[in-house]
């Protein structure tokens, strides 16, 4: 195949013990699916999962035990941090029953979704697309995928971020309204799911600013921790 220009490099995130990378196809968020994070964003119950989107390359892969490193992105004056548990699917399917779920997970990881949340208020203000809030450059930082062959399926456990030291976000995984397998099966009845997809399974309570020079530390029980700062 001949292109008009060099192709852009695959997005890619790294693999726990493995050299090889996971190629990243494309990157689905869950939103509100811890129900204190749905109330402290001015939502109440158990309304249907809703989904957006970041662009693949939007990932940034954080190597274990190493900082990783993020520009302050343009436009924004109120970047928030939402730590979230990342599912990496491994088989394709469309219309996937709840029951066989699992068996499309490849592994789980550790995922920031940065939010520029003033732009993100500004587009629910207008009904307009959060994609200025959601889905700019380098809004995915994620850790490495950990095989769902050694952690088991992950349905509880801890799940928490620090800044600068201090927690600010705290919850567990058994809170999430809907489960991951309900996820995928919701989600799959939507688009055509395709190994290498990421989603991001929601934010607990507590989310909120992070400032240039700020570092945030956070983790996932059986997933280790993930470090970032914001330059
Ligand atoms: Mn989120």
């Amino acid at each position: 195949m001949n292109y008009a220009f060099e192709p852009a490099p695959l997005p890619a995130v790294l693999i726990r013990n493995d050299d090889r990378k996971f190629p990243v196809h494309r990157i689905y968020c869950v939103g509100r699916n811890y129900a204190a994070h749905a109330r402290e964003m001015g939502a109440t119950g158990r309304e249907a999962p809703f989904f957006f989107m970041k662009p693949a390359d939007a990932v940034v892969a954080i190597p274990p035990d190493t900082t990783g490193r993020i520009a302050w992105p343009p436009a924004t004056v109120d970047l928030h941090h939402e730590v979230e548990l990342v599912v990496a699917i491994g088989k394709d399917g469309a219309n996937i029953d709840k029951a066989r779920a699992h068996e499309h997970i490849w592994g789980y990881a550790i995922g920031l979704d940065l939010t520029r949340r003033d732009l993100q208020q500004a587009a629910k203000d207008k009904r307009h697309p959060w994609e200025a809030g959601k889905s700019f450059d380098q809004s995915a930082p994620v850790g490495p995928i950990h095989p769902v062959a050694t952690t088991g399926l992950l349905a509880r456990g801890a799940i928490w971020l620090d800044v600068d030291g201090q927690r600010r976000q705290s919850g567990d995984l058994a809170d999430l309204i809907w489960s991951v397998e309900e996820i995928i099966a919701q989600l799959s009845a939507l688009f055509e799911l395709r190994r290498g997809d990421l989603i991001f399974a929601g934010t607990p309570e507590g989310v909120g600013p992070v400032n240039a020079g700020q570092c945030m530390d956070c983790g996932i029980e059986g997933l280790g921790q993930m470090a970032v700062c914001i330059a």
